[in-house]
């Protein structure tokens, strides 16, 4: 087994310094240690869309890192990222917000299709096949974009948009090549429970599958949590759905050392 699997993680985690959180970087970390959790990953919302999520204060979030870090140091491995909604049209002011700074890791994921936000359901106007394939191609062009070392929630459109054909199919083409890509670039896939037990992750077991088909090694598992009581909610079932696919040499986020073959 991977080693870093033997202990539990979650590398998706809210805090106040994102608009919709709702719990501060200590409540979380004291929470990770109640929890036994060997490491955490907060990853702040840095989003350009008019409208959206907006920035994180970078010199705050660092000194509240710091802080926690000497703070619970000896019993916690805290990890400083941040979630950044990845368009192109975005594309330059993310990479000139991105310089000078320092990240740990680097989340990026999509949460709009031609800036609306897709938590609202089908654009008016728009079909779901659009919306799907839109929102896939916007996935791609994030791994393309080389910012990112994860790809968070990698399917959750399926959550918002329901459709009566299979969601996969609607767009397996632009899934296969986003796939490939990740592979090829070294990025990594995260699971991300999603704060629940009850329902398949994001990405689901079939397309956790697909990504092993292509040999896809690369994992994060992360539940998305945007306040203390969600920390880590889904993170054991996730990380039993993965080792039951029984994944070759898979490597975890933050894992230094290669599995043996
Ligand atoms: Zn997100
Ligand atoms: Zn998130």
């Amino acid at each position: 087994m991977s080693s870093i699997l033997r202990q539990l993680v979650d590398y998706h985690v809210h805090s106040f310094h994102s608009t919709d959180g709702h719990s501060s970087i200590d409540d979380m970390c004291s929470q990770a240690v109640r929890l036994g959790l060997a490491e955490i990953g907060f990853c702040d919302h840095v989003d350009f869309t008019s409208n959206g999520l907006g920035l994180i204060d970078y010199e705050r979030y660092s000194e509240e890192l710091d802080k926690a870090r000497s703070q619970y140091g000896g019993e916690l491995t805290i990890r400083k990222g941040i979630e950044v909604d990845y368009n192109r049209t975005y594309h330059a002011q993310i990479d000139e917000w991105l310089d000078e700074k320092h990240f740990d890791f680097l989340l990026g994921s999509v949460h709009y299709v031609d800036d609306f936000i897709f938590d609202l359901g089908r654009k008016p106007g728009m079909s779901a096949e659009t919306m799907i394939r839109k929102y896939y191609t916007r996935v791609r062009d994030a791994v393309e974009s080389k910012l990112f070392n994860v790809i968070g929630h990698f399917d959750i459109i399926r959550g918002y948009i329901p459709t009566d054909q299979d969601p996969i199919s609607l767009a397996s083409d632009i899934i296969d090549s986003t796939f490939e890509s990740m592979i090829a670039n070294g990025v990594y896939l995260e699971i991300n429970s999603w704060r629940r037990t009850d329902r398949e992750p994001f990405p689901c077991k079939d397309l956790i599958q697909r990504y092993l088909k292509k040999e896809g090694k690369l994992f994060s598992l992360g539940s998305d949590a945007h306040s203390w009581q969600q920390l880590a909610i889904g993170i054991i079932q996730v990380r039993d759905l993965l080792l039951n696919l029984k994944p070759r040499n898979m490597r975890m986020l933050f894992e230094q050392v290669p599995n043996l073959p």
